[in-house]
């Protein structure tokens, strides 16, 4: 008698084999459907159990994989000796630090910072002459034709945008402020397209009120310069107001712009030619030149 495999003696339920035959009911009176709802017949119980239980520890390794993530050390504030060391030499590099916008009132800086959104200074002041010859006031500007605007300024990007919150800005200016830009944080940033940015822009160069500018440099260099781990543009301009004496705020900012633009570049910055160096522990720097 030629011997049988071991997987051939297992199988010992001979309707099974039969084609067509009939499998058996797991339970009288009961369906395989309804079985295997409820997970009755033992294979199919052991099939649920199993994705049941790969559920679960899929679920739990998920958590395993969140748990060891490092706990965020608390920030701890910048020594004041080597703030005011930092503060020292970039006074020394940008003496003559302002902004690079050309204005002759609040309203034109304030219509400038709106342009410069997303483009350079110096292709705002190219299109700013002509723009403010045509609208010289808030109430011109609030009742430009929107075709007219947006041809003037559109060598600046995002022109309907830019056209939008310009009208809407103007408009505001004329029926809230009697067609006189507002000198708080509080009624500048009520305008239509002005955050805190454009705000202290304003504050700090037309009406010489202090506030400090966050940027995309000025963010990226406080963190550098450890005097800050925070992301959000409004959180970093609050942790660095305790720390940059208030009189300095606006120079600050123009300060670590130029330093942003000239040295501590956003991709490899000029850690080796950098004044900052002695005072700088470069957070966050993984290649520089
Ligand atoms: S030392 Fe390097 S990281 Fe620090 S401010 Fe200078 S360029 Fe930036």
């Amino acid at each position: 008698m030629p011997r049988k495999s071991p997987r051939a003696r297992r199988r010992t339920d001979p309707s099974s084999r039969l084609p067509g035959g009939r499998r058996p009911r797991v339970a009288p009176g009961r369906s395989r459907a309804k079985a295997r709802r409820s997970g009755a017949h033992p294979g199919i119980a052991s099939h649920a159990q199993g994705a049941r239980r790969a559920a679960s520890r899929s679920k739990a390794g998920r958590g395993r994989r969140a748990a060891p993530q490092a706990r965020r050390a608390r920030f701890a504030p910048p020594d004041p000796a080597r703030v005011t060391a930092l503060l020292e030499q970039l006074e020394r590099l940008y003496p003559q630090a302002t902004t690079a916008l050309a204005f002759r009132d609040p309203l034109e800086l304030l219509v400038a910072t709106i342009l410069s959104a997303q483009c350079t200074d110096e292709r705002v002041n190219q299109v700013t002459p002509a723009l403010f010859e045509r609208y010289p006031d808030a109430a011109a500007l609030a009742a430009a034709r929107v075709a007219d605007l947006e041809a003037l300024i559109r060598p600046t990007g995002f022109f309907r945008a830019k056209t939008r919150s310009i009208r809407a800005c103007c408009a505001e200016i004329v029926s809230r402020h009697g067609g006189q830009v507002p000198r708080t944080l509080e009624e500048l940033t009520a305008l239509h397209g002005v955050g805190r940015k454009t705000a202290n822009v304003v504050l700090g160069n037309a009406f010489g009120i202090p506030g400090i500018v966050v940027d995309t440099h000025v963010g990226r260099l406080a963190r550098r310069l450890d005097l800050t781990d925070q992301v959000d543009p409004v959180k970093v301009e609050h942790a660095l107001m305790p720390i940059v004496p208030r009189e300095r705020w606006s120079r600050f900012s123009h300060w670590l712009i130029l330093h942003g633009r000239r040295v501590c570049v956003a991709r490899r910055p000029r850690c080796s030619i950098c004044p900052l160096a002695p005072h700088c522990p470069r957070v966050g720097v993984t290649d520089s030149q």
